[in-house]
């Protein structure tokens, strides 16, 4: 019973993050992109990576390229 658990919550854990999608977010321009979008790819200095979700509560605006 207690290897089903196990097995369960690992699988949870799994499914959650293929869920949370990673965006990078400028800090300076509150916009974020897609990891494969070309800005993101050019922006290196005020960039980093974090949750869509997390992204958005700290007031960031999908780039118009490639949507977030
Ligand atoms: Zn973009």
């Amino acid at each position: 019973m207690k290897k089903f658990l196990i097995i369960f919550l690992s699988l949870f854990i799994f499914a959650g993050s293929c869920l949370a999608e990673t965006v990078v977010f400028n800090v300076k321009t509150l916009k974020y992109h897609k990891p494969s979008c070309q800005h993101a790819a050019k922006c290196t200095k005020n960039c980093i990576k974090i949750e869509k979700n997390e992204a958005k509560a700290r007031g960031g605006v999908p780039c118009k390229t490639c949507g977030g």
